[in-house]
């Protein structure tokens, strides 16, 4: 396990955002508790569990890492009620009625009531849940530009590039690889759109999982020797409407939920991963 040398390489893993969440006044100060082994990077709740895993600890943390997710949510959840939806709503240019605030994610309607109720068509797991509440609370409503850049190219990407690169685009390139339905099933199960090739790819698909985070995935074959590859694209505008914890979230949510589409259509686990 990676062990940071100073307090400022735990301050890169953080998204900077100094909400006080963990009880610390800034991220600078709560990285300094970290290295002096006051506090556990397990107690920022905007890290993502594979980050604090990689860190921090062993299978025996992640329980503790998925229970702090979960309370993180709940706490969003609760906040809900003092948040004034119908601004929200205008804010992020969502629909505001019957008390609820609704925006498409993957194609399906996906809304939220002042007691920090869902409902919505698809499956709600914590990594659809907590980027959407983090998009309600904080998005600008910045239009997307249809400028596309790599994660690298965000604020505060470029730290946790060499880990997204790991959790997001090489396994779903294993998928891709394999699995030949996989643009399909983004068109067509996601609602995605498959658009002009980008960067000279094969093939490119635009997935919505927030109306103004929309990702794109190009897919170059093997040619001439040269290996497949997969690259994920944001807009440039992505974290202006979206803290970078819930950009890297939605990305490997997305990448996981494929590896288990791909198994259930009989590819085992050790030839995705
Ligand atoms: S909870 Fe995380 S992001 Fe928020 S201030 Fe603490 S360290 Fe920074």
């Amino acid at each position: 396990m990676p062990q940071p040398k100073n307090a400022m390489e735990i301050f890169q893993l953080l998204d900077k955002s100094n909400c006080l969440e963990c009880g610390e006044k800034t991220c600078l100060a709560f990285s300094g508790a970290v290295f002096k082994g006051k506090r556990q990077l397990k107690e920022c709740p905007k890290l993502d569990p594979e980050i604090i895993e990689r860190f921090s600890g062993g299978p025996e943390d992640q329980n503790a890492v998925e229970q702090n997710r979960d309370a993180y949510l709940e706490k969003l959840k609760n906040e809900i009620a003092n948040l004034d939806l119908s601004k929200a709503a205008k804010r992020i240019g969502a629909r505001f009625s019957d008390d609820k605030l609704t925006i498409k994610v993957l194609g399906k309607n996906f809304s939220v009531d002042a007691k920090g109720n869902f409902s919505t068509d698809i499956h709600i797991n914590p990594w659809v849940a907590v980027p959407f509440l983090n998009y309600v609370f904080y998005g600008k409503g910045v239009p997307v530009s249809g400028n596309w850049v790599s994660f690298r190219e965000l604020k505060h990407g470029k730290e946790q590039y060499p880990l997204f690169q790991k959790r997001c685009e090489e396994p779903l390139k294993r998928v891709a690889d394999i699995y030949t339905d996989l643009f399909d099933d983004m068109v067509h199960i996601l609602s995605g759109k498959e658009v002009e090739k980008q960067f000279e790819s094969d093939i490119s698909v635009v997935l919505y999982p927030l109306p103004k985070v929309p990702v794109m995935v190009c897919y170059w074959l093997p040619e001439d020797g040269l290996e497949s590859s997969l690259n994920i694209f944001f807009d440039q505008t992505a974290d202006e409407n979206l803290d970078i914890g819930s950009v890297f979230t939605l990305g490997v949510g997305l990448t996981q939920m494929f590896e288990k589409i791909a198994q259930r259509h009989g590819f085992p686990q050790s030839v995705i991963s």
